[in-house]
């Protein structure tokens, strides 16, 4: 252990000091606050000086593993490179310093990107109108049943309660659907990885609300009867949801408002390079068809014919789902982002996803077991190693790629799979950087075969090995000392 990975606490020395301010001048006894409350004896805090406080958290933040230390194939995530500008444009003081509750008249700049975004979004994805205002992927798709159930009801039909979810599907699907009142009916793949329409068909009825969809769907491939399951769908009154938590594959190709989809919900914080990961802060517009339009979320920003921006809303609204308009800074980011990529370049973005996934895909298929073996969009899964008996599992690969500076793909997610390794790679990494992974990857698959003991405890580099997980969830230490 070197000096300075130990804790704070161990550093301090009584007495020491890392600040210099003036004597207290006032009466402490003569406060307002009451004795009760008030402490008897000094907090325990560490007792060190400037540098080493300074080496204490640079040192913490050296430990930590994001997009800008090194490659992170984080699968149903998108952890694309986030560029530096739009941070930058996010800072801008006109912006920043707003307040939510200030007149509209003197906020019109901001009101503008709202507008704009909601246009720029609008033509990414062939929906008619958005609502800026959820906070998450997950918050989206809550509105966009809320809106689906607001659609139905407003309309007499009471009796739908049902919505159809793939057995693919995120989890935050059959998630936000109970959360919503919904009854989750689950229909499931053909081997083929896609959803089977022989089963939806007799599924479909007049409690079904909608399906909830992903396309191109957690395995990362494209749902090709897209077209003859919206029309069976919309054939039985019900709508089509589209979760677009990860877009990248269709950016500037497709549009999901022309395959027939209904509602969807965008994750800004994946596709649109806002960084994530942490929890937050994100957003998760929802876009929806004008038939919907006035079902979504109020507040809205309108245009008026002087050019004037306005915040309205609509008696039919499905209600209000956030405190004011969301998460500014994120939509300024995501605006940032498609401004400075421009119509063509957007384009090129999706194209070099599914290209950077392929390569990936290709160059390991032989070592790791590709159990759908298809032309991928922007991810992909393998169901472990190909050669199974040496007992190295998806975890143990997972771990030793940390050894090696890369961060794992997500693990044993879809379900569908038992030992699932969900890789994908975003449009931001170079050539060098995917060869680098692949030439990582089979000598992994290589070190299988030759000392398994190796991957079964790795990782040995990293600041901390191998954590039982269990008990590090169920009962992590916070404190440094006994409370
Ligand atoms: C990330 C993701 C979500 C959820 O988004 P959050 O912002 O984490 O709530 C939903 N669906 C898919 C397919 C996703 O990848």
């Amino acid at each position: 252990m070197k000096y300075y990975d130990k804790l704070i606490f161990e550093l301090s020395q009584n007495g020491r000091c890392g600040y210099s301010l003036p004597e207290c001048g006032w009466d402490e006894t003569a406060t307002d606050i009451s004795a009760c409350l008030r402490r008897e004896s000094d907090t325990r805090l560490p007792e060190v000086s400037e540098p080493d406080v300074v080496r204490h958290y640079t040192n913490l933040s050296n430990m930590n593993f994001g997009v800008d230390t090194g490659f992170y194939p984080l699968g149903s995530c998108t952890m694309k490179y986030n560029p530096k500008i739009n941070e930058e444009v996010a800072s801008m003081p006109g912006f920043a310093c707003l307040h939510p509750l200030q007149p509209e008249s003197t906020a019109q700049g901001a009101l503008q990107l709202y507008h704009d975004l909601s246009k720029a979004l609008s033509a990414i994805t062939g929906m008619a109108e958005f609502s800026l205002n959820p906070f998450a992927g997950a918050h989206g798709e809550l509105t966009g049943l809320m809106i689906m159930r607001q659609y139905h009801l407003q309309r007499g039909d009471v009796g739908r309660t049902r919505v159809i979810v793939p057995d693919s599907a995120h989890g935050t699907n059959p998630a936000s659907a109970a959360v919503c009142g919904l009854e989750v009916v689950v229909v499931k793949s053909k081997p083929d990885g896609t959803i089977d329409t022989e089963e939806l068909a007799s599924l479909l009825d007049e409690t079904i609300a909608g399906i909830m969809m992903t396309n191109p769907n957690t395995l990362g491939l494209f749902e090709t009867e897209i077209l003859k399951i919206a029309e069976m769908v919309h054939g039985c009154g019900g709508l089509l949801y589209y979760d677009g938590a990860n877009f990248n594959p269709l950016l500037g190709k497709v549009r999901p408002g022309d395959m027939g989809f209904d509602i969807l919900h965008l994750n800004l914080h994946k596709t649109f390079s806002t960084p994530h990961g942490g929890g937050g802060p994100g957003s998760g517009p929802v876009g929806v068809a004008s038939r919907l339009a006035e079902y979504l979320p109020y507040p809205r920003v309108e245009r008026d014919d002087d050019g004037c921006y306005h915040i309205v809303g609509s008696d039919k609204s499905a209600g209000r789902v956030s405190g004011f308009m969301g998460n500014f800074t994120v939509l300024m980011k995501a605006y940032a982002y498609i401004l400075s990529l421009g119509k063509q370049n957007i384009k090129k973005a999706g194209a070099l996803a599914t290209l950077n996934a392929n390569y990936i895909k290709e160059s390991l298929k032989d070592c790791y077991k590709l159990p759908v073996d298809k032309l991928c969009k922007h991810e992909f899964v393998f169901d472990g190693l190909a050669d199974k008996s040496t007992g190295v599992t998806t975890l143990d690969i997972a771990k030793r790629l940390l050894d090696y500076g890369f961060h794992a793909p997500t693990i044993y997610f879809p379900l569908l799979f038992h030992q699932s390794i969900m890789i994908e790679p975003t449009e931001t990494e170079s050539k060098e950087t995917l060869d680098a992974f692949v030439s990582v990857m089979r000598k992994i698959a290589e070190e299988a075969k030759t000392e398994p003991e190796v991957l079964r405890d790795a990782p040995h580099n990293t600041p901390v090995r191998r954590l039982d997980e269990t008990t590090a969830a169920k009962h992590p230490i916070l404190t440094y000392f006994e409370l």
